[in-house]
């Protein structure tokens, strides 16, 4: 049998490459092929990176879907299902949307595969394909990465690698909270650190992509001292509390910890509480936590969302200081998401504020355009505020104001600027960015 994963774009701009930030492996796909039988013969093709080829003979095509490549997957599997392939969709938007999903694919994958990938090959090759695979929570212990699908393909230089699954808090808008249940999971270390040491050679520096690395502190900080002796440098993504446990952060710096994304989200008190985000504000604050961070030179990527109920105009200009003052390494400035299946979603739908329902299918959005009716500001006041707070953030005054609090560890100085110059040239590129293939002229086929 042969078997073609194909990881889908946002979208395609006419006459336009695809934004280079956006071009990372696809984790995902190799988590699926290394639970594959080698009996079955794969083939990937990437979207955002190459054509893909709809007539190359295959007995089934595998598709992730997230929120945003939600209209572009459904593109593709039209087009594979036109020529008699069936198609199987799994992913995060599959678990949020699974009634959606099942329009346009023969079969979908809901939660996490690893307990359930085996069913579905064995009944894709007796011809016995069911309409629904429920996933199963599994201990990690089955999670193999095999990323020989990727050979030749040019991503980002960055290794990803996943240690740990999920996160218990409950923030309003986030997904992760939803697709888990506000359940965490760690992967053994043993078989991380193999992963690891695989790869070590030919990465300058791996990106933990773990929802929150943070998620247990007291299980993390075991595997520490040997991720220490492989002598790697890495970034992750934790929650805040963790920047307080000053013990905590002298390991991941002695373990080769170089930066962590943090979501900062609001410095409004009450659009925290609102958010169910209000530990963010815990023991002194943001400042403690960033002196923290900054005592054990560990940068920072910090993110902020606008929109919510208590921003104003001026919400932008003061996260800007904040950020700027604070010397954070890079920094995001987004409008908030309602992400289907999550309470922020359900309560604006109750509260009649969505602008476009379906969102990620509506042939009238397009990428960055607030989908939603924020309380105090329009919905444009909200885009622009998002582009200039990136403009001030991005400029070469404030760049260089940031690199001189960025300046002690060398890698992370060196790659300061090409970094900041690479989010500079992308300040507004993504603005008015289609969702799916603006060029595609079919008609998505659904399942009769
Ligand atoms: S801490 Fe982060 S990952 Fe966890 S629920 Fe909140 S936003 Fe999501």
């Amino acid at each position: 049998m042969r078997l073609t994963f194909v990881h889908p774009a946002i979208g395609h701009r006419l006459g336009e490459s695809y934004l280079r930030s956006w071009q990372m492996e696809p984790l995902p796909i190799a988590a699926l092929k290394g639970l594959t039988p080698d009996t079955v013969e794969t083939r990937f093709y990437d979207d955002r990176l190459e054509k893909i080829p709809y007539d190359e003979p295959t007995d089934a095509v595998v598709i992730s879907v997230e929120t945003y490549t939600a209209k572009r997957a459904y593109q593709i599997a039209s087009e594979y299902r036109r020529r008699g392939v069936p198609v199987v969709m799994g992913g995060f938007h599959v678990t949020l949307m699974p009634q959606e999903a099942s329009r346009y694919a023969d079969a979908i994958m809901v939660g996490e595969a690893e307990g359930k990938w085996l069913e579905l090959i064995d009944d894709l090759q007796h011809h016995t394909l069911k309409p629904f695979y429920q996933g199963i929570q599994t201990d990690l212990s089955g999670v193999k990465v095999d990323r020989s699908l990727f050979k030749g393909k040019r991503y980002l230089p960055i290794g990803l690698v996943e240690t740990g699954r999920g996160c218990r808090f409950p923030c309003e808008f986030c997904a992760i909270q939803t697709f888990y249940q506000r359940s965490y999971r760690r992967r053994d270390p043993d078989q991380v650190l193999k992963e690891l040491t695989k790869q070590k050679r030919s990465k300058k520096i791996f990106f933990f992509v773990d929802d929150n690395f943070a998620g247990n502190i007291h299980e993390s900080r075991l595997w520490l001292p040997e991720l220490a002796k492989l002598n790697i440098r890495w970034i992750t993504q934790m929650s805040i509390n963790a920047a307080h446990d000053e013990s905590f952060l002298k390991e991941l710096a002695e373990s080769g910890c170089k930066g962590v994304l943090i979501g900062f989200e609001s410095l409004n008190e009450e659009n925290l509480k609102l958010m169910n985000k209000r530990f963010n504000t815990m023991k002194g604050g943001f400042s403690q936590a960033l002196a923290n961070l900054r005592k054990y030179g560990i940068a920072v990527y910090g993110t902020f969302v606008f929109g919510y109920d208590h921003d104003t105009e001026d919400s932008f200009s003061q996260a800007v200081t904040f950020a700027e003052r604070e010397g954070m390494y890079i920094a995001a400035f987004n409008h908030m998401t309602p992400f289907p299946g999550t309470p922020l979603y359900k309560r604006l739908q109750q509260e009649n504020r969505l602008r476009y329902e379906h969102w990620w299918l509506d042939d009238y959005y397009r990428y960055n355009e607030v989908p939603f009716y924020p309380t105090q500001l329009t919905p444009e006041q909200v885009t622009t505020g998002c582009v200039s707070a990136r403009r001030d953030f991005y400029s070469w005054r404030s760049i260089f104001k940031r690199s001189w609090k960025n300046r002690n560890d060398f890698f992370m100085f060196r790659n300061f600027f090409p970094i900041n110059a690479l989010h500079r040239n992308e300040i507004s590129s993504r603005n008015g960015y289609p969702l799916g293939d603006e060029t595609w002229q079919g008609k998505l086929l659904e399942i009769q």
